[in-house]
């Protein structure tokens, strides 16, 4: 039998063979615009296929063409990518912003409802409420916590529930970690559903993926990845990712191609660079998270942290959520400062080590605010409800030495003055971290 390994260990090699490139171990970046075919029969062919003009013959594959459709970094990629989620096929993107957006338009069209989590990536966020509406699309928020009953009331209420056409979600959040039930997502959609007209559900997997998170395991249609963070890693390129069936991949690309969003062959190459190193550099930034976390639970600056791991079996639903879905606490922490905006402030320019920068998942450790940076375009109101407030800070914890990081955090949080609060050490939290 042949023995099914793990993906960290085909990321160096699965889906490329070096016989087509002249024997070369790596993958060579191929900076074509353009293929030749063989002949004119096989240009007919690929193109049959390309365009949809008639149903893949058994074993038929789809020929190189034009870098707009396909270009070997990005199928050699695509198909790496798959095996983290257990999906059938890929697609590619030039940032993850046009993966979500792509997923969007391909999926809705006029006078269809679109149901989606709050709160979403500001990029999503600002897509969704102020450009869909441009096309007619109608939406419905729903956030953590609310009961399947009740989002099913609400999606009612609308009076559009027949044109339901799409359930968009982000678990965790960005920056609240706050969990959604990826399985009652799908019961949603399940529930609105008719023989006619499937209702997909696509999951934005960036927080979490593709290491510490699975959502098609737990009946997502579609996974989608801003791949500049964890995927990529390094904080310096700009990707994204859809994975799912055979048949909804196939949508995604054809609009793709026709958006002419598809990533570059040097974005294919650096991000398969970046994936042979996926696993240790997540394994790391879990471990390294779980130790700030336990860190800021003992400070007296620190008011409140939002992390998968300080959640309690008291948290109910979260905990719940957070046992099923994650298999580690990932590596964002978002916390609250005794105070506003001046404390807040007063730290992220302290930091010495840590940069003052957006973005997440890079090997390195960065800080920000999201009222004011990542989430300011966000509307006031959502922002106070979802508990997006003045006195958060959010971290991304990179591979260095926890040690290190924690020595960079406490030095800065010190420079807030204290009014001689007592040490207040959360026992039942650590306790929580200890297990995990
Ligand atoms: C960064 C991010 C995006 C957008 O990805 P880009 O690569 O910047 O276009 C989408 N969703 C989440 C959760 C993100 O963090």
């Amino acid at each position: 039998m042949k023995r099914k390994m793990k993906p960290e260990s085909l990321m160096m090699s699965y889906g490329y063979k070096p016989e087509l490139s002249e024997g070369a171990v790596k993958c060579p970046i191929f900076m074509t615009s353009t293929f030749a075919f063989k002949t004119a029969e096989e240009g007919k062919a690929f193109f049959e296929l390309a365009y949809g003009l008639r149903e893949q013959n058994k074993g038929e594959k789809l020929g190189l063409i034009y870098s707009r459709i396909n270009n070997p970094d990005l199928e050699v990629l695509e198909n790496r990518l798959t095996l983290w989620d257990e999906a059938e096929e890929g697609a590619v993107f030039e940032s993850g912003m046009s993966a979500i957006t792509t997923v969007l338009l391909e999926f809705l069209k006029p006078g269809d409802l679109l149901l989606m989590s709050h709160p979403l990536y500001g990029g999503s966020d600002h897509f969704i409420k102020k450009i869909l509406p441009k096309y007619k699309i109608n939406i419905v928020p729903f956030k953590a916590g609310q009961s399947k009953e009740e989002i099913i009331s609400n999606v009612e209420k609308t009076g559009l529930a027949d044109k339901l056409a799409l359930i968009f979600i982000e678990t965790p959040a960005n920056p609240t970690n706050d969990l959604l039930d990826i399985r009652c997502c799908k019961e949603i959609a399940e529930h609105f559903s008719t023989p006619e007209k499937e209702i997909y559900l696509a999951v934005d997997n960036t927080y979490m993926g593709p290491v510490w998170q699975h959502p098609i395991r737990h009946g997502a249609d579609l996974v989608i990845y801003s791949a500049t963070k964890y995927i990529g890693g390094h904080s310096d390129v700009i990707a994204g990712a859809c994975l799912g069936s055979h048949e909804l991949i196939k949508r995604v690309k054809e609009l793709r191609t026709f958006l002419g969003n598809m990533a570059s062959p040097n974005t294919g190459w650096l991000l398969m660079r970046s994936l042979e190193t996926l696993k240790l550099r997540m394994d790391t930034q879990a471990y390294n998270a779980d130790k700030v976390a336990e860190f800021l639970i003992g400070h007296p600056a620190v008011e409140k942290i939002y992390f998968p791991g300080t959640l309690t079996e008291k948290d109910g639903e979260q905990y719940k959520i957070r046992q099923r879905q994650c298999l580690t606490n990932g590596g964002m922490i978002s916390f609250d400062l005794k105070g506003g905006e001046k404390e807040a402030f007063i730290f992220l320019n302290s930091l010495k080590h840590i940069k003052l920068a957006v973005s997440l998942g890079g090997t390195e450790s960065l800080a920000e605010h999201p009222a004011t940076m990542t989430h300011s375009d966000m509307d006031p109101a959502d922002r106070k409800e979802l508990s997006v407030t003045e006195k958060m800070v959010r971290l991304s914890i990179g591979v260095e030495n926890y040690e290190d990081i924690i020595y960079d955090i406490e030095q800065a949080l010190n420079k807030i003055s204290l009014k001689n609060e007592p040490l207040k050490i959360n026992s039942e939290h650590k306790a929580a971290l200890n297990l995990v």
